[in-house]
């Protein structure tokens, strides 16, 4: 696994900043992550650090954020050797930090850090574990999302024992426990809104209303919500292996009554039944659901074999630490003796 884990961290939080793409936006967001960190300071004497993790931005998001001022935190910038997506990006934070209790949250300023205190004081004051936020209202999202997103959790909490909330975001804070036992999960394909609600401890659902992107554009487009359901599907549940023997067990008892139908009607009846326009429907049927079937282990067995890979989730290309009491800057040689 990574090689920080085991790592013993210090009371206190690390604020996970995952950033693509994020150069316009970004020293508005880390001014009030400063603000934040320095309220939790004073208010609470918690101790506080940010991580932004740039996964591979193709503009001057990671020259800036090594460039971010540590005023009063203390500020990691690590960026990846290309892009290996948010889920990568989360699982760096979660070994890179130097804190035990971890906040997820977006780099675009859609999650508000006023709500953080919120979740932390769940947290610090009422000992919940997973403190997760879950967008109060979809309207202003597309019709044609809306049924996705349905449909896909529908299927998703298909008989399972630990149902993963509809809805719920990344905008969430993992205490110590939880963030350890995130880490001690093996498998390579992280989809953590699953494994955050599938760990257990005692969780809680807080509904917000996400502010609109102030810059820049979302990310994800039709292909890679797409890939991040199935993701989500292969590796919480075999519903979709199960719906496929469901549909192979009824097709085979239409079929079934369907000749002995046609058995009894040329036997007994004497009726000679014409054949081509029945003979083609049920082979193109059948060929289609045999496709569909085969399509959908496919995707398990794809999921196996990059399990089975053991490939790293990420690469790091470059990371940057800056403490808040050693040095203002950059670290420079003068400063740091
Ligand atoms: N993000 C990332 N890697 C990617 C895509 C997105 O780290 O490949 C980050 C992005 O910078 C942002 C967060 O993930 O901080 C959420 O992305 P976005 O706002 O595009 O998604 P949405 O809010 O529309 O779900
Ligand atoms: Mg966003």
């Amino acid at each position: 696994m990574s090689a920080n884990q085991g790592t013993k961290r210090a009371e206190g939080l690390t604020i996970v900043v995952p950033v693509f793409n994020e150069a316009a936006g970004l020293a508005v967001l880390h001014h009030k992550l400063v603000a934040l960190a320095s309220r939790l300071r004073d208010q609470r004497g918690l101790a506080t650090e940010i991580v932004y993790v740039d996964d591979g931005s193709r503009d001057e998001t990671f020259a800036i954020a090594r460039n971010l001022p540590a005023e009063g935190v203390d500020v990691q910038a690590i960026s990846f050797s290309r892009n290996f997506g948010k889920e990568a990006a989360l699982l760096a934070g979660l070994d890179h930090a130097r804190m035990n209790a971890i906040l997820f949250m977006d780099g675009d300023g859609q999650h508000p850090p006023e709500l953080a205190e919120k979740l932390i004081a769940l947290w610090q004051d009422e000992h919940y574990d997973v403190v997760y936020t879950a967008k109060a209202h979809r309207e202003n999202e597309p019709a044609t999302r809306r049924l996705f997103a349905r449909v896909f959790y529908r299927v998703l909490n298909f008989n399972v024992r630990q149902e993963i909330p509809e809805d719920a975001g990344d905008f969430r804070l993992l205490s110590p426990r939880a963030a350890d036992a995130l880490r001690q999960l093996p498998e390579r394909n992280r989809f953590f809104k699953g494994l955050s609600s599938w760990i257990g401890f005692k969780q809680i659902r807080v509904p917000y209303e996400p502010a609109p992107r102030a810059y820049g554009a979302s990310s994800w487009n039709l292909r890679a919500l797409l890939g991040l359901s199935i993701e989500g599907l292969t590796a919480f549940s075999a519903a979709p292996l199960r719906i496929a023997s469901i549909l192979g067990v009824l097709l085979s008892a239409t079929a079934f009554l369907f000749g002995s139908w046609i058995l009894f009607e040329t036997i007994v009846l004497g009726r000679g039944v014409p054949g081509y326009p029945s003979v083609m429907v049920a082979i193109m049927v059948i060929g289609g659901v045999q496709l569909l079937v085969l399509g959908v282990m496919g995707e398990y067995i794809a999921k196996i074999l990059s399990e089975l890979k053991r490939r790293p989730s990420y690469f790091v290309a470059e990371s940057e630490l800056r403490e808040a009491n050693k040095a203002s800057k950059p670290v420079s040689r003068e400063a740091a003796e």
